[in-house]
């Protein structure tokens, strides 16, 4: 019998640490991990057109349009034969339209479980006004828990930055387009029966503890 990772989509506002949770949910099924929001910054980081593009939308908290997203969802989805071994999709889809253009890209094969990883808002802000994080090796750091010597990086070496995007401005910005954009999308999902939901105000380790636990519940690597 062939077996399979678990296909997810990971939901939630800014800093309710989407990003690290979809690392390990990754690590942990064996499957790809992808940050469309990750993308974009790599992309600018080599000066790729996209990259760029995106970044003029990025920097103010707008959200990349939706065409230019699927594109590289639909691209990177296709490698390896992800689509169908498993997957963890984090940063997307952030709207209705992605929700829907997901589906169509994964052209018959489910989400096993969209999960939302709640957060409030009053915690997520103060997550963000402390995040740091370093460009080039992506490690993600808080002032009240920096790298072991003056601000560089304990992984890469190299000197870690606020993200241009994580301003008052931008930030406020993202927030609003969550509640307008992206609730739709949960949902979108919760009509599908596929939505779950995770408290992401808990430490780290519990909230990845509590998130297998709702994968397990839900995911049959023998189905198709
Ligand atoms: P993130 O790293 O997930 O917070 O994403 C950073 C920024 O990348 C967002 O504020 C958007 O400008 C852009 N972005 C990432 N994912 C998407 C998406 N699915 N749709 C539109 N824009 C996106």
């Amino acid at each position: 019998m062939s077996t399979r990772g678990p296909r997810l989509v990971l939901l939630g506002k800014q800093g309710a640490g989407k990003g690290t949770q979809a690392t390990r949910l990754a690590d942990h099924y064996k499957v790809a991990h992808l940050s469309t929001g990750d993308l974009f910054r790599d992309a600018a980081n080599f000066g790729h057109e996209l990259g760029l593009e995106a970044k003029s939308f990025m920097d103010r908290g707008e959200l990349v349009p939706d065409e230019t997203v699927v594109g590289l969802v639909a691209e990177h989805l296709g490698i390896d034969d992800r689509a169908a071994r498993g997957f963890v999709l984090d940063g997307f889809p952030r709207t209705r339209r992605q929700a829907e253009e997901l589906r169509r890209i994964l052209d018959g094969r489910p989400l096993d479980l969209a999960i939302d990883l709640d957060v409030p808002t009053e915690i997520v802000l103060r997550r963000i006004a402390g995040r740091r994080v370093f460009a080039q090796c992506g490690a993600l750091y808080h002032v009240e828990n920096p790298p072991k010597e003056n601000w560089t990086c304990d992984a890469c070496g190299g000197r870690v930055v606020q993200r241009d995007d994580d301003t008052e401005e931008a930030v406020m910005r993202r927030l609003e387009l969550y509640e307008v954009e992206t609730l739709p999308v949960i949902q979108f999902y919760r009509r599908a029966a596929t939505l779950a939901h995770v408290d992401g105000s808990e430490e780290t380790d519990d909230v990845f503890k509590q998130l297998v636990e709702t994968v397990e519940a839900q995911f049959d690597p023998t189905k198709p």
